[in-house]
């Protein structure tokens, strides 16, 4: 088949790659010149594992292409995929106004018959805003249909997901065209649901709202066993044997994060209240998150006090999850411009976000591994459990560090091996509350000692 891909991101490209790698003509189109530049000269705009060769290998068999050419890219395609980004707006509100631009587009191009489906993330009623706008953009009479087919990758295993995803979601029209992106995702061989086009939009949002729940929930379980002694991290797995349950999204940390979770919670948000109906599990589930790295910093600044000037303090992971470059609600700008507003020196590492991360810190020193952060370090913060990071010699870091205290913000180390090791450790919800007394008068000595020497 001819496909046309109108922007070019972490969807949509790699959605692109997955449809030439499956036998199909695709176009990719992007606005972004510079993007498309790149990827014509094997340059990769995003870190995707297995993304490269990919799509090296199927631009070398002349299936895939990229462009800045709308007209021409969308005139040759039977199938155009809309997968621009669709960021928030103030109010929590989607900002639709990337794919008003590119249904312009497609009107404008409408040379024959297609079906244009719907990728990016968007509120229900999205898919007859679209209609409307190739209807009255569109210069010829010119038949087309609206399909929504919301996409479910993850960053950091994109491929993997695009190619064995656990469900297929095609919200069309009617059956005829529901054919045509059946006949397209048959050779994946993955279980496919068709449905109306709202109810296929609505189950993008309320599938992640309600993996955004359980996160919220496994952080509120996390927040009271600090308290009272428990440990989250058994609790969440007593919980996630329950087969009605499962242990996927239920670990305690310091939230969500990412260009997802955030604001398509939000916008259900809006969507709830526009139709009247306040969706008060929603919102706590939000404000939760919103909480969670605040009495993170809180737990910080209760142990090594409000002024941390002479301090350095090391961070472990940049990235708003491990396996991805992307640093679009990631938690670790938060904390490390908090440590900086109180006087810290900061140092981090992060495997591969640390390109990205520089024009969001720039002032911060960028290290070239875990153990460069540690040495002489007053504490270390782990903000993104990449696997390196708890494969570390902890011995060693000990060794290194100007004072033995860690903040684990994923819950990555055992509390008990930490203490074993001599670490003043503080995991969240691991029933070591950093208003016990003795612990944070301990670690507060450690984090006034001098520096050790040496790496
Ligand atoms: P992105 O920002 O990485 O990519 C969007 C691309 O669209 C950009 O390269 C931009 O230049 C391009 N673009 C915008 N307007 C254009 C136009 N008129 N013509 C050509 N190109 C245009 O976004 P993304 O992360 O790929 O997300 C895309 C959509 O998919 C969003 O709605 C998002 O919510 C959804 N989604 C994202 C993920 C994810 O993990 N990133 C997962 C599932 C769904």
């Amino acid at each position: 088949m001819n496909i046309c891909v109108i922007g070019t991101g972490y969807v949509g490209l790699v959605t692109g790659v997955v449809f030439a790698d499956l036998g199909n003509d695709v176009i990719c189109v992007d606005k972004i010149a510079a993007k498309v530049d790149g990827l014509n000269k094997g340059i990769m705009p995003i870190y995707e594992p297995g993304l490269e060769e990919m799509v090296a290998r199927n631009v070398a068999d002349g299936r895939l292409t990229f462009t800045t050419d709308v007209e021409a890219s969308v005139s040759k395609a039977e199938i155009v995929f809309i997968a621009v980004g669709t960021p928030p707006k103030e109010d929590g509100s989607t900002n639709l106004s990337y794919v008003e631009d590119a249904a312009k587009l497609i009107a404008r191009s409408l040379n024959s018959y297609k079906v244009i489906v719907n990728k990016s993330t968007v509120p229900v009623g999205t898919g007859n805003f679209v209609r409307e706008v190739i209807e009255t953009n569109k210069r010829r009479a010119i038949d087309f249909d609206v399909v929504s087919n919301p996409e479910f990758l993850r960053e950091g295993s994109a491929i993997s997901d695009t190619l064995y995803p656990d469900r297929i979601v095609i919200g069309a029209p009617n059956r005829i065209v529901a054919m045509r992106l059946l006949e397209l995702y048959a050779p994946l061989e993955r279980p496919m649901i068709i449905t109306d086009v709202a109810s296929a939009e609505m189950i993008k949002y309320a599938s992640n709202a309600f993996l955004a729940t359980k996160i919220s929930f496994a952080n509120a379980i996390a927040n009271i066993c600090e308290e009272a002694g428990a440990d989250v991290a058994q609790v969440v797995k007593g919980m996630g044997l329950d087969g009605r349950i499962g242990q996927a999204f239920l670990n305690a940390g310091i939230g969500y994060g990412g260009s997802c979770f955030p604001k398509d919670t939000r916008s259900l948000l809006h969507t709830a209240q526009s139709y009247g109906y306040e969706f008060p599990l929603l919102d706590a589930t939000i404000a939760t998150n919103d909480e969670q790295p605040k009495r993170f910093i809180r737990k910080i600044h209760k142990v090594l006090g409000d002024d941390l000037s002479g301090k350095t303090i090391g961070v472990l992971g940049l990235a708003f999850k491990p396996n991805t470059d992307d640093m679009r609600e990631a938690k670790s700008i938060d904390i490390i411009n908090d440590l900086l507003s109180s006087g810290a020196q900061v140092r981090a590492y992060d495997p591969i976000a640390i390109e990205n991360t520089r024009e969001i810190l720039p002032e911060i020193t960028y290290c070239g591994n875990a153990y460069e952060v540690a040495a002489g370090a007053h504490a270390l913060i782990v903000v993104t459990e990449w696997n390196e990071f708890k494969l570390l010699n902890l011995e060693r870091v000990r060794g290194i560090m100007a004072a033995p205290v860690v903040f684990d913000g994923r819950n990555i180390y055992d509390p008990e091996r930490m203490a074993q090791m001599g670490f003043s450790y503080y995991g969240v919800g691991r029933g070591q509350s950093a208003t016990k007394d003795t612990a944070s008068a301990e670690a507060a000595s450690y984090a006034n000692a001098a520096p050790a020497a040496g790496a």
